[in-house]
């Protein structure tokens, strides 16, 4: 499948996208887990990312077509993408749509995982993350800690909270998506290619998500 995830910062784009790499083969792209591996790695996309991304700014339109570009032709893309995370602005999307008409692919859908602004803020100041940037393994603190306390399950690196997790970062993060990234909504509206689910369980997101490519398919 070939699928856009929108929703705010907290509604659930990664796990929903994790859970549907499961079902076909297709891969997860998520431009955050990709710009935060670049800052963990000190390359120079990471030094040029590292401010916007603690202030909770978005990092300019030109360096993440710049990664997409290539990141879309990678050959495993070829079973199908879940885009987590991107487009996130409209350029992103204008840009985003010729790019793909260009190689030649098509989207199946742009589903908008609407979760309330409550639940939203609990999952945020509640979420940790793996710090080893190849891993960036998601706990919270309430509903699925690490087994040792601060310690990955998966590799052992430190578990933290991200520095745009901080309660002012977390604030001015959401605004940013009310002003820059729910425009998208109208956007892929207008393509008739947009699905809301409100759902604040990632299963039901999943069936919903399946319900419909059932249906269309
Ligand atoms: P995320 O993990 O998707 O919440 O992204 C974390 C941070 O990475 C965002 O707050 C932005 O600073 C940056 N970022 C991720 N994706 C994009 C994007 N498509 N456009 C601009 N900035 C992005």
């Amino acid at each position: 499948m070939k699928l856009i995830l929108l929703g705010a910062p907290g509604a659930g784009k990664g796990t929903v996208a994790k859970l549907l790499t499961k079902l076909d083969g297709s891969v997860q792209i998520s431009t955050g887990d990709i710009l935060r591996g670049a800052v963990a790695a000190g390359t120079e996309l990471g030094k040029q990312a590292q401010a916007f991304m603690a202030a909770g700014d978005l990092v300019p339109d030109e360096l993440i077509m710049g990664i997409m570009e290539k990141r879309l032709q990678e050959p495993d893309c070829e079973n199908g993408f879940l885009l987590d995370g991107f487009p996130r602005t409209i350029p992103q999307a204008e840009q985003l749509k010729t790019m793909l008409a260009n190689l030649g692919i098509e989207l199946d859908m742009a589903v908008n995982i609407d979760v309330p602004r409550d639940v939203i803020l609990d999952r945020l100041t509640t979420r940790r993350t793996c710090s080893n940037g190849d891993c960036q393994a998601i706990y919270n603190v309430k509903s699925n800690p690490p087994k040792e306390e601060g310690v990955c399950d998966k590799c052992g690196s430190p578990v933290i909270q991200r520095e745009d997790e901080t309660e002012e970062a977390i604030s001015h993060r959401l605004e940013t998506y009310n002003e820059k990234t729910a425009p998208l909504i109208g956007f892929y509206e207008n393509e008739g290619l947009l699905m809301t689910v409100d759902a604040t369980s990632s299963d039901a997101v999943i069936n919903a998500i399946q319900e419909r490519l059932g249906a269309t398919a």
